[in-house]
């Protein structure tokens, strides 16, 4: 939508070191409230901005580089890319509740649907990105997500988008941010003419102009082409051509390929309408050359409507004919590879969450011991490196317990196997059910009929209570109907790491299986926590 689109503005410099974090933090600050990247250079930030994040070892930095990453690519066309990528920061933040990356990657949801030409699942993205915004943000941010609900209401053509144009007006002229007053007042305008609303859509197109050049800043050719729009709109024909004119001049400095076949298009229009046949041809013409240099399909299409018309208006009505033929089979044409496209980029995003959901439920899996349910050594391996990596209190232990079935040789061999493997099972419940309140606790399975209890942030005193618990609780368990005459009882060895100098997996798994050993070895059914 070129006539909704923004200016340019210079981009910060990613600093190369030092209080490294706080520093990237602006950076993307300021990357995220551009009104508009210049593509080359924004860029670089971004990706330097990304790097900078990993090195650093900041996720959320990282996400919010990869998202001006994500948008970007947007605005460089790659619409599914960066729906794809800003579906995961959105996963991300959803997992993590990170509130500002939220709001974010679900403003840049709502471009990439508004521009898949979805705007009710634009106008949801919209909305939480302004609900999700609070006093910590940037007041341009607020700007910026509010424009965007006001942007899908009007392209929506919804009677509520101009009084949420003037709000936001409002809150940039707060603010004396006179591009972002700029913006608004071209979006207010060009979406006013959409609904028909000529008298308001020159209105704002008068303040657009006025505010310009009060501040020196020329309008570029989409925001001509709005001015042109509403005075087209009200049949002043003559002003809307003296309002493009400063366009064509500007058009050859524009590399915006989209916005000046768009910009002639409306000119030709004009020219056409005030009966000058031959200049529109020109007009038309230089439209189309840009249309087939650019690769501008959809602006091509409108072109040969105009083209017909321009055929009809020159009294040739075969050739207009002919042109308005090959327009409709066109158009048909069009609209299928655009509903097509969407189809694609909405299932590719669609995908990756997908994807995402079952990975995890794999990885969840992968780390689950099949027999009983309770994690397995994976997890242990993953887990306990981290607890003892966390800062922790005197008083906050963490203690690592080894179980084993006494004599469980002796229930596979006069009962079956089948039967040890639900007495496993049993086992495997009872740890889970006697889980240690106010602790981060996990049981796990390691092989055969050891098991480990992991009881973190607890102290001395409470562990040791808390495993003779967990060996009373499977003493007492009613085997009878599974093992007959055969009690079922656990030995017990553990550690905490008051107890050992290097707070590592190894130092306690060894101190607790030597502990282990002694309770075997003092007759089983016990636990040794000591010694
Ligand atoms: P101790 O009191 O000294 O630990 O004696 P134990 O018989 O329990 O020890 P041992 O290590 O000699 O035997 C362990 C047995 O556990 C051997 C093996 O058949 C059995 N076992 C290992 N994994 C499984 C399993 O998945 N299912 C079943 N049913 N048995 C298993
Ligand atoms: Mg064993
Ligand atoms: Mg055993």
């Amino acid at each position: 939508m070129t006539s909704l689109a923004v200016r340019e503005d210079p981009v910060p410099a990613v600093p190369p070191r030092a209080d490294a974090g706080a520093a990237l933090a602006t950076v993307l600050d300021e990357l995220e409230t551009l009104s508009r990247f210049d593509a080359g250079s924004a860029a670089d930030r971004a990706e330097a901005a990304l790097a900078t994040a990993r090195e650093l070892g900041r996720a959320d930095l990282e996400q919010r580089a990869r998202l001006v990453c994500a948008d970007l690519l947007r605005r460089r066309g790659a619409v599914s890319d960066a729906g794809r990528t800003a579906q995961e920061v959105h996963r991300w933040a959803t997992d993590t509740g990170h509130r500002h990356l939220l709001a974010r990657s679900s403003f840049v949801l709502t471009a990439v649907f508004q521009e898949l030409g979805d705007l009710a699942g634009a106008l949801e993205h919209a909305v939480v990105s302004v609900d999700l915004l609070d006093d910590d943000d940037l007041p341009a941010l607020r700007v910026d997500h509010l424009v965007r609900i006001a942007d899908v209401l009007g392209l929506s053509r919804d009677p509520a988008a101009p009084e949420r144009y003037a709000a936001v007006l409002r809150l940039a002229e707060d603010l004396g941010d006179v591009d972002r007053q700029l913006r608004i007042l071209n979006n207010r305008a060009y979406t006013d003419t959409l609904s028909g609303r000529f008298e308001s859509a020159l209105e704002h197109s008068d303040r657009l102009q006025a505010l310009a050049a009060e501040h020196g800043v020329p309008l570029d050719v989409g925001r001509l082409d709005t001015v042109a729009r509403a005075l087209m709109g009200l049949g002043r024909l003559d002003e809307a051509e003296a309002a493009l004119l400063p366009g064509l001049r500007a058009l050859d400095a524009s590399h915006d390929g989209d916005a000046g076949a768009d910009f002639l298009l409306t000119l030709a229009e004009v020219q056409r309408l005030r009966g000058e046949v031959d200049a529109a041809d020109r007009t038309l013409a230089e439209c189309l050359r840009r249309c087939a240099e650019h690769g501008l399909a959809s602006i091509r299409v409108r072109a040969r409507a105009e083209q017909a018309e321009l055929h009809a208006a020159a009294g040739d009505h075969r050739a207009a004919f002919e042109e308005h033929k090959r327009y409709v089979a066109e158009l048909v044409e069009q609209q299928s590879a655009q509903r097509e496209a969407r189809a694609r980029a909405l299932q590719a995003m669609y995908e990756t969450t997908e994807a995402r959901r079952q990975s995890r439920r794999w990885r969840e899996l992968s780390l689950r011991d099949p027999l009983t349910g309770l994690y397995n050594r994976r997890h242990v391996d993953e887990e306990l490196p981290r607890l003892l990596a966390a800062p922790a209190t005197a008083d906050e232990l963490v203690v690592v317990a080894l179980l084993d079935l006494d004599h469980f040789k002796r229930v596979n061999d006069t009962c079956s196997h089948a039967v040890g493997d639900e007495v496993l099972r049993t086992v495997a419940g009872l740890l889970q059910d006697t889980a240690l309140p106010g602790a981060t606790s996990f049981a796990a399975r390691l092989g055969g009929e050891e098991f480990v209890l992991v009881l973190a942030g607890t102290d001395a005193d409470r562990a040791a209570a808390h495993l003779e618990d967990v060996r009373r609780a499977v003493a007492a368990h009613p085997w009878a109907p599974l093992t007959g005459e055969l009690p079922v009882t656990i030995s017990v060895g553990a550690a905490s790491t008051a107890e050992v100098t290097d707070r590592t997996p190894a130092q306690l798994l060894g101190l607790a299986d030597a502990r282990l050993y002694r309770a075997k070895r003092a007759g089983r059914d016990r636990v040794v926590t000591a010694g």
